[in-house]
Formats: C-alpha cells, structure tokens, sequence
C-alpha cells in the first residue's frame, strides 16, 4: 500500500471510530441513555423501543435536565460534566465519565435531545449529518428526552449485522432489567412497538426490585446473602439449587450499581454453590458488591462492563464464601425442618438382614397402571411387588431397592436415597472436618509396609508432594533410589482399596508442581476421591444399621443434596404427585 502522510482524523470519522466500541447494538445505546438519566439523579425513567430498537430508541427522564450550551456540547466527542482532573479518575462514583456516548451514538444514528433544566429555557437539539442544531423552545417538564432514530442507518456494514428485531429486544430488555436491578429507588418503566411491557414503582430494597422483576421465584426460593469485611459488602439473592436450570438464566452481578461481567467472578459464584448443583447446571443470582471506587478500575473497557481489581483474590473469596455461607445455613435448615429426624426408627439387630431388604423377585407387573417412565424408574421394582411380600414390621424404616437405593418416607413425600452417593456426601464432610480441625486426616499403621510400583511419573510426584500425602493419612518412606514405601493409610480405608485411591490422589496433585499449599488448592477433589473410595457402593446390599447409619448421617449434613461430584442425593417423590396419578386427586 502507497504510503499515505500522517494526518489528524476528522472528528467525525473519531467519533465513528469510538461508536465501534461503546455502540455494538440497539442494547448499548439503551443502556449509555439509562445510564446518563441515572447520573442526572432521575427518580423516574421511562425507556421507549420500537422494532427491537432499530427503528426507535428514546429514554426520557426527570432528572437534572441542560440548559442550551451544554445540551449542545453533550454530543461533542470528550465532553462530559462528570469529571474534572486526573484524579477524579480514580474515584468515578458517576455511570458515566468518559464522554463519548452521545457523540458516538449520534454519529451513527439520528439524534436529538428535549431537555429543560428548570431554570433556563426548555429547548432542543438535533444532530444530523454530524451537525448540532439548536432549537430553543421544547415543550418539555424539567428532565430530559433523548430519542434515537434509525441506529446504524449511516454505516450500511454495521446496519447489516443487526439482528432480528426479537433478538435485538432480548438484548434491550436485558439490559434494562439488570438497570433496573441495580436501581431499586427509581422507577422505570419499557414500552415495545407502543405497548408497555413493565412498569416498575420505586422501591426501597433490591430485594423489592427483584421481587417485581422475578414474582415466581421469589417466592420462597430465593436466599439472602450477606458479607462484609474490611474491603467489600456484599448483598443480594442467590436462587435456590433446585432453580438451577440447564441453560443461562438470571445471573446478575453489580459493583457498586453497575453491572458488570466478569469472569474471576462467575467463577467464583460457581465455586460458592460447589457441590449442590449438578455439572451444566446455572443457578440464578443477583449479588451487589460495594467497594471503595480506588479497589478497582472499570476504565478498562469504553462499554464499563468489565473491572479490574486490585486485590482479585480477596474479592473471589468474598463472593464464594457469601454464597456457600448462605447455602450451608439455608440449605441445612430448611432440610431438617423438611424431614423430621425423630421420626426415622432405630431397626433392630446387628448385620441382620430384615426382611424388607430381601425383596423377592416378582416379575408380575402391574400393567394396567400408566405411570410416566421418570416417575416410575426409581420406584419400580417396589411397584411391580405384590403388597403382601412388604413385612408390615418394616413399614416404619425403608427398604433397599437393586442394592443400590434406600426408600423412606418423609412428611408426606417419598425420598429415594442414592447410597453410594450419600455415603460419599457423609465420608466427604466428615474428611473435610477432621482436616479443618485436626490439620490431619487419621491414619493407621499397615501391618506390613507395601512397596508402592509408580512410573517416573507418579515418583516425582509423590517426592514433591510426601507432607500432603502426610497430611491425607498417607505415610510414604524412600526405599530405594527409585522405590517407596507406604507404611501407614487413612483409617477410612482400611477396608477399602488404598493403593487406587492413592494413584488417584497422584493424578489429583499432578497439576500443582510446588507442594506450597497444594493440598489446600486440590483439598476438594483429594477428599472426594478418599471419601469415594470409602464408601459404600451400589450393588451393596445393607444390614438395617448401616442403612440407619448412613440416612441419619445423610441428614446431618451440611449438604445433603448432592454427592461431592455434584450427581444428587436425593430424589423426591410428592404423595400429592402420587395422589394425582392415582386420579385420588384432580
Ligand atoms: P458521560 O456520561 O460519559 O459524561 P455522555 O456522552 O453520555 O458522556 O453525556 C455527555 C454529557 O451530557 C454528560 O456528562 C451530562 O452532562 C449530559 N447529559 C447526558 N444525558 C443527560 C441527561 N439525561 N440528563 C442530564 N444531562 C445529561
Ligand atoms: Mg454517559
């Protein structure tokens, strides 16, 4: 290419330049318009779309309102009332600071501002073919109106990679909701293709907007967070496990009423629920951090959607242990107030097997009953058994069911019961505590020492890793140059195959080359493989005081719904499901 001389670009062809990063879509200038009515402390803002927003955008609030000089500077590239100096920088408290919205929307589409700021004279102003015109005389209350026509119309590329209109509103709704989430005092309201589609009061609480904005689910399945240290608050609503859904759902964060996206951080809402949602599972959140404006820098990106912070460490840890706080207490409460612990009945004898745990097999089903497959599967084989091979003396316990499920009955509802899973849940938390306490987990001496048979691999590894090991109830002692030895396991698995587990530990470290707090960053997925390795399996048949044992130990846990791999516990069968099936009820 011809080499071209330097030359200074033309405003507007700047400004188009700047449009590329603060306008991608209808949504941006939705939420660049919102945003300045929030700096102008607007207590009501009223958002107008027509075709998605491609055809008609306009916010109108009763804020602060311009007079005509700086309604006219307002679309001049750079031009803003929210900051000063240099410093101002660092302690941005406003939406907006960089100055650039107005003029980049205004260049790639048609604009014009109604505005009166109560004292001066109510005026307008209108930019078209990168011109400002001033008309004075608006018919305008004190506020402002911002309307804007035909987005993209004078970029022909861009107009091109617009969406269809529904798509375009999806985007413009999001961001209006999470706006609207994040600034419960104002009242808002959104009308699509003239039809108003929500109207939200001022309220006093997020938790009021979120109760507007999200009624059903509000209703009992959210829970309240609540954290605070020396450098970050944080409050807010987390959904639920059970609202968890397959796709992306309601997942809102703010820093200091800004929403934001951020990946540090959706990581660590996702740590925070750990173990009580299944993988591919996106629970639902709401979360406002508040931190001091000079903790963090949202001048990263010209959109303000992402921040960097200064100690990311300390925020992720706020954010996890908000959550799994909540979880824990919520979660706990709200399962023994659902099961009552008295009601499960001690059963007699040791290592005996009653006889409700032999159920004989019957291939008589009963096919006149159409139940849906899901409800069926777990309870089949019960089903599909005539009533008269259930000893009536084990009506009050539960029965085992393919050697693999405990049945028992709970305040009206049939709870199937995972063995496997829920002894892992019960080992985990129990490993877990005893590292917490003890900074040990408990081992004893093997009789006669094993030498271990690793590849280099696993060698290296072990040598790096001897005082973890240490720590998880493994003692390794150098045999050879090349050889180990294990001389004492965790008493957990005295009974069970060690030397897997240990393999498996290896490969759980082999990720973290300093032994410098690797167990404190594997400790999670270490004490899941020990407690897997301890527990029960499927396909084992119970003596009634291991069962006993194990759904008493189940319900004593912080959570019981899901095993440490987040499969789940537990699953519920309703007697007014079962009454419905049974057309006892409509
Ligand atoms: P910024 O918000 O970064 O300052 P903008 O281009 O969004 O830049 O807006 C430029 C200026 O126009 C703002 O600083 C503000 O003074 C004024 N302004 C824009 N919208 C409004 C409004 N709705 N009410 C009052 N003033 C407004
Ligand atoms: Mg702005």
């Amino acid at each position: 290419m011809a080499k071209q001389p330097i030359h200074i670009l033309p405003d507007h062809i700047i400004n188009k330049i700047a449009a590329g990063e603060v306008v991608e879509r209808p949504a941006s200038v939705v939420k660049e318009l919102i945003e300045n009515a929030i700096d102008a402390a607007s207590k009501q803002i009223k958002v107008r779309v027509e075709k998605g927003g491609n055809q008609l955008i306009e916010v109108s609030d009763d804020g602060s309102g311009m007079n005509l000089e700086n309604a006219k500077l307002a679309f001049v590239q750079h031009a803003t009332s929210k900051i000063n100096k240099e410093d101002d920088l660092y302690h941005i408290s406003t939406m907006g600071f960089r100055g650039e919205a107005l003029a980049s929307i205004a260049s790639v589409a048609e604009a014009s501002i109604h505005t009166f700021d109560g004292t001066s004279k109510p005026i307008s102003v209108t930019v078209t073919n990168d011109k400002i015109q001033a008309v004075s005389g608006s018919g305008r209350r004190q506020g402002t109106t911002v309307t804007i026509h035909n987005i993209f119309f004078k970029i022909p590329a861009r107009r091109k990679f617009l969406r269809l209109e529904n798509t375009e509103y999806k985007y413009v709704l999001d961001t209006f909701i999470s706006l609207a989430l994040a600034n419960p005092q104002i009242a808002f309201s959104l009308e699509k293709d003239g039809k108003t589609t929500y109207d939200l009061k001022a309220g006093n609480s997020y938790t009021e907007r979120i109760k507007q904005l999200f009624t059903k689910e509000a209703q009992g399945k959210l829970l309240p967070v609540s954290y605070q240290d020396s450098e970050i608050a944080i409050q807010g609503s987390i959904g639920h496990p059970n609202l968890a859904k397959n796709y992306a759902q309601a997942q809102y964060l703010f820093l200091n009423n800004r929403p934001i996206k951020d990946n540090l951080l959706t990581k660590a809402v996702k740590d925070g629920f750990g173990t009580t949602l299944m993988k591919g599972m996106y629970p639902m959140y709401f979360l406002y951090l508040a931190m001091k404006p000079d903790l963090f820098d949202i001048n990263v990106h010209p959109r303000k959607t992402e921040a960097k912070f200064y100690n990311p460490q300390k925020v992720f840890y706020a954010v996890k242990h908000s959550i799994s706080h909540t979880l824990e207490t919520k979660l706990q409460a709200e399962f023994y107030q659902r099961v009552n612990l008295d009601r499960i009945s001690p059963l007699p004898g040791k290592n005996t097997t009653p006889k409700s745990l032999k159920l004989p097999k019957v291939k008589e089903i009963s096919a006149s009953l159409e139940f849906s497959k899901e409800l069926l599967e777990p309870i089949k084989d019960i089903l599909q058994k005539r009533p008269d091979f259930l000893p009536a003396e084990s009506l009050p316990g539960f029965y085992q069911i393919f050697n693999t499920y405990l049945l028992i009955e709970r305040d009206n509802k049939l709870l199937v019961i995972d063995q496997h899973a829920a002894d892992e849940r019960v080992n985990y938390e129990k490993l877990n505590t005893e590292l917490a306490l003890n900074k040990k987990i408990t081992s004893i001496p093997l009789l006669i020492p094993e030498t271990l048979q690793l590849n280099p691999k696993e060698n290296s590894i072990i040598i790096n890793h001897l005082k973890t090991f240490r720590q998880l109830g493994f003692t390794v002692e150098p045999f050879s140059k090349t050889e180990h030895q294990l001389t004492e396991i965790p008493e957990f698995l005295q009974d069970h195959d060690y030397l897997t587990a240990l393999k498996e530990i290896l490969n759980d470290l082999d990720d973290y080359t300093t032994p410098n707090n690797a167990l404190a960053k594997a400790a999670h997925k270490v004490i899941s493989t020990i407690a897997c390795h301890a527990s029960i399996r499927a396909g084992q048949k119970l003596t009634p005081n291991l069962a006993n044992y194990l759904i008493n130990n189940l319900f004593k846990c912080e959570l019981p719904y899901s095993c440490p791999h987040g499969r789940p516990i537990i699953w519920e069968l309703n007697r007014t499901d079962l009454e419905k099936k049974f057309k006892r009820k409509l």
